[in-house]
């Protein structure tokens, strides 16, 4: 199975950085091992899907609606992202957990109304340095994988310790792969054989200086990227570390 390295912009880019960005890997995407997925704000989605067009370079929203259209001020559907040339949306990031108070039942109805849509989904899970520091990392991650998946699902699971994200902290390679055993067997338990299938991301503080080692790990299909993903030369320098 191809590693998926997803770029998450969060909220960066305008226009002119958006372009800076996306223009690169257009170029050298076609030479990766892996799949390369931008994920900008809802402002970029179209100019980012014009520019990377017929490219290997894949795009996606950062959130959906559970609704397909109606009275939700300031809200977009899944079917909005296909519109605009999304593929892929992100969904449940723990910034949207936290900012939002997004519950696991609300990230679910989103992965259903994503999948319903045609978007492939990133369901992203991951404990807080408290959680971590009491040792209930696998009660929680567990608790967000049963309650975020909905029965049958295909997507990809995104494993984002809170603690690593944006701090320069990242994971270490053990317990990345003490983590991502844990989400394989549980998703093996919630969805049988299919949850072999499925690409366990690792998400936090990910560069090209440790990418290459991260990605080593058994059970990790790829990475989630913030911060250096906002770098063309830093994300391809990821990308190449990829299997
Ligand atoms: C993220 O927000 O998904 C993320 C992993 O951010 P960073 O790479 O900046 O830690």
């Amino acid at each position: 199975m191809r590693q998926l390295i997803a770029g998450n912009w969060k909220m960066n880019g305008l226009r002119e950085e958006a372009s800076a960005i996306v223009t690169p890997l257009r170029l050298d995407a076609a030479d990766l091992a892996c799949d390369l997925l931008v994920c900008p704000p809802f402002t970029q989605i179209m100019t980012v899907a014009s520019i990377l067009a017929g490219s290997a370079v894949a795009v996606g929203g950062q959130d959906c609606h559970t609704g397909e259209k109606g009275a939700h001020t300031g809200d977009i559907s899944a079917a909005m992202l296909r519109d605009a040339g999304a593929t892929w949306v992100i969904l449940g990031h723990s910034e949207r957990r936290q900012d939002h108070h997004e519950s696991d039942s609300l990230i679910q109805a989103k992965t259903k109304a994503a999948v319903a849509a045609g978007l492939s989904p990133i369901v992203c899970v991951g404990e807080t340095e408290a959680q971590r520091v009491a040792a209930d990392q696998n009660k929680v991650v567990g608790g967000q994988l049963a309650g975020s998946l909905p029965p049958g699902f295909a997507g990809v699971v995104a494993y984002e310790p809170v603690w690593a994200i944006g701090t320069g902290k990242t994971a270490t390679e053990a317990d990345v792969a003490a983590m991502h055993l844990f989400i394989r067997e549980t998703l093996v338990k919630q969805l049988g054989p299919a949850g072999e299938t499925i690409r366990i991301l690792y998400g936090g503080s990910v560069r090209p200086a440790n990418a290459g080692s991260l990605l080593a790990v058994p059970h990790v299909g790829g990475a989630l990227v913030g911060g250096a993903s906002l770098k063309a030369e830093e994300f391809l320098g990821i990308a190449k570390a990829a299997t």
